[in-house]
């Protein structure tokens, strides 16, 4: 369980308090937003500050700019929004450091929020470099991380800063996100089932490994199944199978059977010829996949088997579309998961962000969970138990 310091419990009155957030949206070709969510989630602890007299420095990347200036990473875009959300001004800096930004953060206010500039402009950010954490922290009294999703990352304005800031603390949204994903890993509510999908098994084995130990069933879906299929000697078409895993595969599936955790594989599922909008598909058992075909969804029979198991769960996790959502064709599985879980209030519903949360969300089902992380990466990392620099450098609670 999270009993990490929270902003609530420091006093920011007149301070000047830096927020790291992830304004890393998505936008689309015109650089318009396509979806604001990140910007929400970090409301609560921006307006904690502002009505406890406190003055907001946010402090956020976008993209990947490596190091350079690009016009169309600028978090101008972010700035307007955020500003529409709060009803007052937010003002973007040019830079993120600077004898300019430091003139502009010396004038604001109790009450004011400013965002600066894309901090990833600078190399220095993702080299977590000394010097600039440190010119960072020279802007604020307190640091405040509500940025769940770089969580695991060691760059300068989530671990670095934390070396020159005495006062330190989580954000209303990243204290809630750990204390979701801590109980799903340390004291879940039972049967807790986990339904892992998306595209690749090598990315997932971790996560697949430490979940195998915690829950009570774990229902495999997307483009992995066929590494497990294959490892049970299935023939799986076109379907993409991952060779240096099917033996990593097989001793999961061992190991699922010693420990008596079922580990649940597609019965059936939809193939195709191309991955494609117009492409036709037929279903198909689990051993009967045409040579010519490739799986990209799971089956209706699968789909009613999972659901039946799910609506004995007290907990669901699920991370990973079950199929390739993108395309309305193949995204049944996925939707048809979805809308059983938004109908079914009495489960415990956690999304691990990434994908999973975006084809909830473009379902209109986003407040139909328990809870959707906003960190995809960020919380695969944290079920699997792996140490997360940026939770490492905030203090516990006294
Ligand atoms: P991940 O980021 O690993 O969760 O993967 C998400 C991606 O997995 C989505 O873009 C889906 O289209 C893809 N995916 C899901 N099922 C399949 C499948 N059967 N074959 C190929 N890709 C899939």
């Amino acid at each position: 369980m999270s009993n990490k310091l929270v902003v609530t419990d420091v006093d920011v009155k007149g301070k000047r308090v830096l927020v790291r957030v992830d304004y890393n949206l998505p936008l689309d070709e015109k650089g318009e937003i396509i979806d604001d969510t990140r910007i929400r989630v970090s409301l609560p602890t921006i307006k904690y500050i502002i009505n406890s007299g406190g003055k907001v420095i946010l402090l956020s990347h976008m993209g990947r700019p490596d190091g350079t200036i690009q016009e169309s990473m600028r978090l101008t875009v972010a700035a307007n929004r955020l500003s529409e959300l709060l009803g007052q001004e937010v003002r973007k800096t040019s830079d993120c450091v600077g004898d300019e930004v430091k003139r502009v953060v010396e004038e604001i206010a109790p009450g004011n929020v400013i965002l600066l500039e894309n901090l990833r402009f600078h190399s220095e950010e993702e080299e977590n470099d000394l010097f600039f954490a440190k010119e960072l922290a020279s802007m604020g009294d307190v640091y405040v991380d509500d940025a769940f999703s770089t969580i695991h990352r060691d760059h300068a304005s989530i671990t670095g800063i934390t070396r020159y800031i005495k006062e330190k603390c989580a954000g209303i949204c990243l204290a809630k996100e750990i204390e979701y994903m801590s109980k799903v890993i340390e004291h879940p509510d039972r049967p807790l089932i986990a339904l892992l999908g998306g595209a690749k098994v090598s990315t997932k084995i971790e996560v697949i490994k430490a979940l195998l130990s915690k829950v009570d069933g774990l229902l495999i879906g997307g483009g992995m199944v066929f590494t497990f299929y294959s490892a049970l000697g299935f023939s799986c078409g076109k379907s993409k199978v991952e060779e240096d895993f099917v033996s990593i595969a097989k001793d999961i599936l061992l190991v699922s059977i010693a420990e008596e955790k079922p580990i649940y594989l597609p019965q059936d599922v939809v193939v195709t010829p191309f991955i494609s909008e117009g492409a036709s598909s037929i279903i198909v058992g689990k051993k009967d996949i045409p040579a010519d075909q490739r799986g990209v969804d799971i089956g209706p029979a699968t789909v009613k088997k999972w659901t039946d198991i799910m609506d004995n769960a007290a907990t669901v996790f699920w991370n990973g579309p079950v199929g390739v959502f993108e395309i309305e064709r193949f995204s049944q599985g996925t939707r048809q998961i979805a809308g059983f879980l938004a109908g079914s209030p009495s489960i415990s519903t956690i999304i691990g962000g990434g994908d999973t949360a975006a084809a909830i969300t473009k379902l209109g089902l986003a407040d139909k969970m328990t809870h959707i992380s906003t960190g995809g990466g960020a919380s695969l990392e944290y079920i699997a138990g792996e140490e997360m620099p940026g939770l490492t450098v905030l203090p516990d609670k006294k």
